[in-house]
């Protein structure tokens, strides 16, 4: 009789909302790596506690989880946290999934910074295209988030956020706040303390060197130069 109760219960269907997709009728590829976002009542999860999968949990043609890639580079994503410029938690769990190419080329520059006692920290990487929205609805202000109808680099997966650290994670100074909006975090902005200015270029030079290039209004981020990626909708998933 017991056997027979829990056949029951193994036939009765589970508790997980079954996968739904949330894009939109945008040019987005077509992706078959869906997966369903928990819970919105699920416990947030730290970055840094996240066990990473035996198996990649996703197609490992279009995308790479950069903590699979290389464990050493510290993964900070801000808006896995409430500590980022809207104030709110926009990503169920922080993981820096890119573009293949574009994941290798971050690990070989982190790699060169090693070689100085350096890291870098992801502060962003891939923002699926939904979260965009949920962006653009917050601050519909192209001065501070790319219009989803239009896409940034990050919706294709090929644009990081990003800073330098040391070895043990502690961020170096670059002069103003990650996602700070004005003059201030413009790479051109000459009115620094020499070391700041001096960990400013040692970034750009490096991500340069590898491939990246840098943009007028925030030293954090670069934007992948390699294949013109499509938007996505991929949402990761969450351990
Ligand atoms: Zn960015």
């Amino acid at each position: 009789m017991r056997n027979l109760i829990l056949f029951i219960l193994l036939l009765l269907p589970g508790c997980q909302a079954s996968p739904e997709k949330q894009g939109t009728e945008t040019d987005n590829e077509t992706d078959s790596t869906w997966v369903a976002a928990p819970g919105i009542d699920s416990l947030p999860t730290p970055a840094e506690a996240l066990p990473a999968p035996d198996q990649p949990d996703y197609d490992t043609a279009r995308w790479t989880d950069l903590a699979r890639l290389d464990t050493s580079i510290f993964i900070d994503m801000r808006y896995a946290t409430t500590d980022n410029f809207v104030q709110e938690k926009m990503y169920e769990c922080g993981r820096c999934i890119l573009r293949p190419e574009a994941a290798r080329a971050v690990a070989a520059a982190h790699r060169e910074l090693q070689r100085q006692g350096l890291a870098l920290k992801m502060l962003d990487c891939y923002r699926p295209h939904p979260i965009q929205w949920k962006l653009w609805e917050k601050v519909p202000d192209r001065r501070y988030v790319s219009d989803p109808r239009k896409g940034s680099m990050h919706n294709r997966g090929a644009a990081v956020d990003l800073t330098l650290a040391d070895s043990t994670g502690r961020e170096l100074p670059m002069g103003t706040p990650y996602d700070f909006f004005g003059p201030e975090a413009h790479p051109s902005y000459q009115a620094l303390p020499d070391s700041v200015l001096a960990n400013r270029a040692l970034l750009r030079e490096t991500m340069i060197r590898h491939g990246f290039r840098p943009i007028r209004t925030e030293w954090w981020h670069y934007s992948f130069g390699g294949k013109n990626y499509a938007l996505s909708d991929m949402l990761w998933k969450c351990y």
